[in-house]
């Protein structure tokens, strides 16, 4: 619930227990427009104790509360109604999300459809969960029964707010957890609007509590609470080992979803036209600050000039401005903090590889985090800019001389969520396919993500899949039952 504070200012409360409430500290932090640099909102700094109160509300639905014992037709429809008004207030959500992440409003637009989509999706799926039955040797019934694993810890990044938080709750409450979900400190507001609704489409209180703070003070008290069975958590991958490590003293079950620094291979047989399209939507999209990005962009050596002019020229006629403008492209990154780290990017590869693009902050731009789409070519694959996740609009582009070369710069990184491969040779592209060691790999397209798909890392990337029927399978826990069908004694000692 937010009230206005000042002109163009709105407070929030954070969603606990079914209630709208303050900090227990009474602090707040400001929540900023990333495009005017003014703060737009202020919402609860939680600690601790806060964190405590919505755990204990979480255990409370799951343990003795109402959600447990609905019927997963019941648990369905909650998820079809909440998706309904988001659908219903796609428009709202999108301005809110594009004001607040610094996104273009067309792509905030087919963000909110995703996360209506998702819910939609898990809806429909909470009366697909189905158990076994074991084909023991004995006079007995052996049943493999699914259940939900209990309270969820939900941990989000800032890079797709609303929809980061569907992929976290739908497919939970689906499950029958419930939950206790912290979004980023930089972007909290679409989930807080969304929390509005959760009592009227039928989410009783305690089942789903939003908590506003950051990771150290919220975040780190909720990975360690003995109340909380699992934790999910996006983010970078230097906070996923930590997340890890907090979690093992209480044996959470933990999914992480983490960064990358994926392929996008080029050969030369591939369509030209569509392959400088798509080697620039692939690390550009969203300003970059995508986890599945094609940062790394291999290209084979024949075409290889051609293709970095090519990018070069159509990279400086992409439109930035202001986000909320329809024909905007690009929008600034979502914080100063952000801002500052792909800038010491930018001059980084300055003294590593030859600049084909951008390299600065756009001239014409006065105020707000924007920064040029920026292509280094010539990349060494041990340079920074080609191990590190950059998670903005710096792409690298790596020549390689043959398939075998290109495969091995590919799987050559610590990471691996997620790969590209462009040619026109089913024989070259199944090759690639069997030999990437990422989650995803698109073969002629980059970044289409769709809900029934699983989404996830090897590697560094993290475990587990969101999306998809595995989605559901992470919320859930296996129990085995035996029912033993002899009436005689067991006969051991007699
Ligand atoms: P981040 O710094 O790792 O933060 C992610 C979340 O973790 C935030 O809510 C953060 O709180 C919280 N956090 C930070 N420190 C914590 C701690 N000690 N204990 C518990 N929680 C803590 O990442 P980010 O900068 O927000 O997002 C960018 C990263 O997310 C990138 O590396 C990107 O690749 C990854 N990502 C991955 C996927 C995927 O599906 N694999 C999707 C999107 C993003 P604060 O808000 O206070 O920082
Ligand atoms: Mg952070």
């Amino acid at each position: 619930m937010a009230t206005a504070i000042r002109p163009n200012v709105r407070s929030y409360q954070m969603y606990i227990n079914g209630e709208w409430v303050d900090s227990a500290s009474g602090k707040s932090f400001p929540v900023y427009d990333p495009s005017t640099e003014e703060v737009i909102a202020e919402v609860p700094d939680a600690n601790a104790k806060d964190v405590d109160r919505a755990v204990q509300a979480a255990r409370e639905a799951f343990d003795n509360g109402a959600w447990r014992s609905t019927t997963a037709q019941e648990r369905g429809r909650v998820l079809f109604r909440l998706a309904e008004r988001v659908r219903k207030e796609a428009a709202m959500l999108a301005e809110l999300e594009c004001r607040n992440t610094g996104k273009p409003i067309v792509e905030a637009e087919y963000d909110i459809a995703d996360v209506a989509t998702c819910f939609e999706y898990y809806g429909g799926l909470a009366t697909k969960v189905v158990g076994y039955v074991n084909p023991v040797p004995d006079n007995a019934l052996s049943l493999s029964m699914k259940e939900p694993v209990g309270v969820a810890g939900q941990i989000i990044p800032w890079n797709y707010p609303l929809l980061m938080a569907a992929w976290k709750l739908a497919p939970a409450l689906a499950a029958g957890c419930t939950c206790v979900l912290k979004p980023a400190e930089q972007t909290p507001l679409t989930v807080l609007e969304m929390a509005n609704w959760f009592a009227d489409v039928g989410l009783p209180p305690g089942v789903v509590n939003i908590v506003t703070g950051f990771g150290e003070t919220a975040g780190a008290p909720l990975v360690t609470h003995a109340g909380v069975d699992k934790v999910a958590f996006t983010g970078s991958a230097a906070v996923g080992k930590h997340i890890v490590k907090m979690a093992a003293d209480t044996v959470k079950r933990v999914t992480l979803e983490l960064g990358g620094k994926s392929p996008n291979i080029f050969f030369a047989d591939a369509d030209f036209e569509a392959a400088i399209d798509g080697a620039l939507f692939g690390v550009f999209v969203n300003q970059g600050e995508v986890c599945s990005a094609g940062s790394r962009i291999l290209v084979e050596k024949s075409i290889y000039s051609k293709f970095v002019e090519a990018m070069a020229d159509k990279a400086k006629k992409i439109r930035l401005g202001p986000p909320l403008e329809r024909e905007t492209k690009m929008g600034p990154l979502v914080s100063k903090e952000q801002y500052e780290r792909v800038r010491g990017y930018q001059e980084a590869g300055k003294k590593e590889a030859k600049l084909a693009a951008g390299g600065g902050r756009p001239a014409s731009i006065g105020k707000g985090y924007y920064v040029e789409p920026t292509i280094f070519y010539d990349v060494k694959n041990s340079a920074k800019i080609a191990r590190e996740e950059i998670f903005g609009p710096v792409a690298a582009v790596i020549p390689f001389q043959d398939e075998g070369e290109a495969l091995k710069i590919a799987n050559d990184t610590p990471y691996g969520l997620a790969a590209a491969v462009w040619t026109r040779d089913i024989f070259k592209a199944m090759r690639a396919v069997k030999a990437l060691r990422a989650g995803i790999v698109w073969v002629n397209h980059m970044q289409p993500t769709y809900v029934e798909a699983p989404w996830g890392g090897y590697k560094q990337s993290g475990f587990g899949r969101e999306l998809g029927p595995s989605g559901i399978e992470e919320y859930l826990e296996t129990k085995q039952v035996h029912i033993n069908l002899n009436e005689q004694p067991i006969g051991w000692y007699s």
